[in-house]
């Protein structure tokens, strides 16, 4: 049988925000949902996508390398000979382009790793894990879109000792979980919204598969860690957040590790620029610290009143 490759758009490392430690962190290519405030819109596609940065460009005049290793007439140039974008409809995404320019005007989100090149990333972090209690963490884009590859650097990272965390959206059949239990030490979910209409409204999706997910990890006592994104006028509101405090005892018997109160941020814009992609939160009139910090200490009081083990960020130790 041929070994799984994964299509990844980052690898971090250093990471200290998805799980326990210092980690290592595989952002995979691809996302069944469209979050209005995503910040990480080069993970949505599931294919290879060039990337374009025309304040890079050197030129035509002076460089001019991809525009012969683009076979599809997909780059277009502006009137001066620079690099204004590149025409999604006819790209293919063969990355030719990005690999003759040096410059970085031309960027490759999306790269495929075998499941053994993915391991010796990870097992050159090894010491970082071995004295902060981390690991490897598999994220997105939706890492469970692609599971014959993240199940088969956990089940070799679980053989060799090292900490396994997942982090998807969950918007998956719950069969394409099965295999995780075994092999991953931590799961972390969010929580978007609890009303259906609202979550498809603004993520694409409605949440009630998502929802059946995060039950059915609590019931087979997963590790899990829940998450959401405050969002001024979505669900910055003790009424959105008792819901999520009501599904959390009521359906989940309160077995979350931790519940995490995570402030949107404006992130990721220059991305959606090279990906020649209107930002979705444009016209969003921003949410300041000075407006989210009281909304969040006051939902972790509503919260932790209630005995939930509510905590604001996503880098507290548990
Ligand atoms: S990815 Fe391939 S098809 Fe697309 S612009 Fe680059 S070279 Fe052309
Ligand atoms: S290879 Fe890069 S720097 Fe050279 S012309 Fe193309 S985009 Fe510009």
């Amino acid at each position: 049988m041929t070994s799984p490759t994964g299509l990844v758009f980052n690898v971090q490392s250093y990471s200290v925000h998805d799980g326990p430690g210092i980690r290592i962190e595989f952002f995979m290519k691809g996302c069944p949902l469209a979050c209005e405030w995503c910040s990480n819109p080069e993970g949505i596609s599931p294919r290879p996508e060039p990337g374009s940065y025309p304040s890079k460009c050197m030129g035509i005049a002076d460089c001019g390398t991809c525009l012969k290793a683009c076979k599809q007439g997909a780059l277009l140039f502006t009137p001066e000979g620079t690099l204004g974008a590149v025409d999604r409809e006819a790209c293919i995404g063969c990355l030719a382009c990005t690999e003759a320019c040096f410059t970085g005007a031309l960027t490759a989100w999306g790269t495929a790793y075998t499941v053994e090149e993915a391991l010796e990333l990870i097992r050159r972090d090894r010491a970082f894990f071995e004295r902060t209690g981390g690991g490897v963490t598999i994220s997105g884009g939706e890492a469970l879109l692609q599971p014959d590859f993240v199940l088969a650097v956990f089940e070799q990272c679980q053989a060799e000792g090292i900490n396994t965390c997942l982090e998807s959206c969950l918007h998956v059949r719950q069969e394409v979980l099965e295999p995780f239990f075994e092999v991953t030490d931590l799961f972390i979910a969010d929580i978007k919204h609890r009303d259906p209409a609202i979550h498809k409204a603004r993520c694409g999706v409605s949440n009630e598969r998502i929802l059946a997910n995060i039950s059915y990890l609590a019931r087979r006592n997963a590790c899990l860690v829940l998450r959401t994104p405050i969002l001024k006028g979505f669900n910055a509101t003790d009424e959105a957040m008792q819901a999520i405090g009501d599904f959390i005892l009521d359906e989940l018997d309160n077995r979350v590790l931790q519940y995490q109160l995570l402030p949107y941020r404006q992130l990721g814009t220059e991305k959606y620029a090279s990906l020649d992609r209107a930002y979705p939160m444009a016209g969003f009139e921003g949410y300041e610290r000075a407006e989210w910090e009281p909304d969040i200490r006051r939902f972790l009081k509503l919260l932790q009143a209630r005995g939930i083990n509510a905590v604001s960020g996503n880098n507290t130790k548990f």
